[in-house]
């Protein structure tokens, strides 16, 4: 087991993983803005780098060597706002476009090679440095914040998890057909669950939340309970 350094115990730090489409973003955004600290989305420094191998015609499952080769000249910046965080590739707002199907598909490629785990892991720590922050991702609770005070794993049936997202691309005028979201999910889900650095998987110490039949508030409610009851202990 860790020890929590003076720093650590100094702050509150929540760590919020889980598959994708579980709802972990838009209940971790909701809850920081209640709880007025830092809201990090580690998924979204992925998908630049993602979008960035895609821009550059580079097959991230497959040329590993020229993702690695290209991944010094990439830039990943983040910014808060109050309406959440932007992310800045080599510059450039590439905050929407991250959000397109094909850049989740190389997120989950690209995050499969250590240099690029390397690279975010020093980002990610340093976002959540001498503040109270609530991170949302794969690993987290395991490797980033492994002195989280809260950690929470939250899980959704693949069939829900994918006609959510599925909803969500369509409100935003994201054509899209329900069976290609649902293969690609479970693609992601087999990818980030089976690689071998920082896989996908609770920490022993995490509080496991299932929203299969919940809808928004009810999950938000029900976090929101979690983390209050963490913090009166913390
Ligand atoms: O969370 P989101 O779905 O935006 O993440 C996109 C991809 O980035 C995931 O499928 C996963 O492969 C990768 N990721 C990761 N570790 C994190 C966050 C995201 O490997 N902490």
């Amino acid at each position: 087991m860790e020890r929590n350094t003076s720093e650590d115990m100094a702050t509150f730090k929540i760590a919020i993983d889980g598959p994708a489409g579980a709802g972990k973003s838009t209940i971790a955004k909701l809850a920081a803005r209640e709880l007025g600290i830092v809201y990090v989305d580690t998924g979204a420094m992925y998908r630049a780098i993602g979008l960035a191998t895609i821009r550059a015609g580079i097959n991230p499952n497959k040329d590993i060597a020229e993702v690695e080769e290209l991944l010094p000249q990439m830039n990943i910046e983040i910014a808060h706002s109050e309406g959440g965080q932007s992310v800045f590739l080599n510059g450039e707002d590439v905050s929407v476009e991250i959000r397109l199907p094909e850049v989740s598909v190389a997120a989950s490629d690209v995050s499969k090679i250590p240099v690029v785990r390397t690279k975010l892991l020093e980002l990610q720590r340093n976002l959540a440095e001498k503040t109270d922050v609530i991170m949302d991702g794969r690993d987290i609770g395991t490797v980033v914040l492994p002195n989280a005070q809260l950690k929470i794993f939250l899980t959704a049936s693949v069939e829900e998890r994918a006609m959510r997202r599925y909803r969500e691309l369509m409100e935003k005028g994201v054509e899209c057909d329900f069976d290609l979201v649902k293969s690609d999910m479970e693609y992601r889900d087999k990818n980030d669950s089976e690689r071998e650095i920082a896989p996908l998987k609770p920490a022993v110490d995490s509080v496991i939340v299932d929203t299969t039949g919940k809808n928004l508030d009810e999950s938000v409610e029900l976090i929101m309970q979690i983390i209050n009851e963490a913090r009166n202990i913390g």
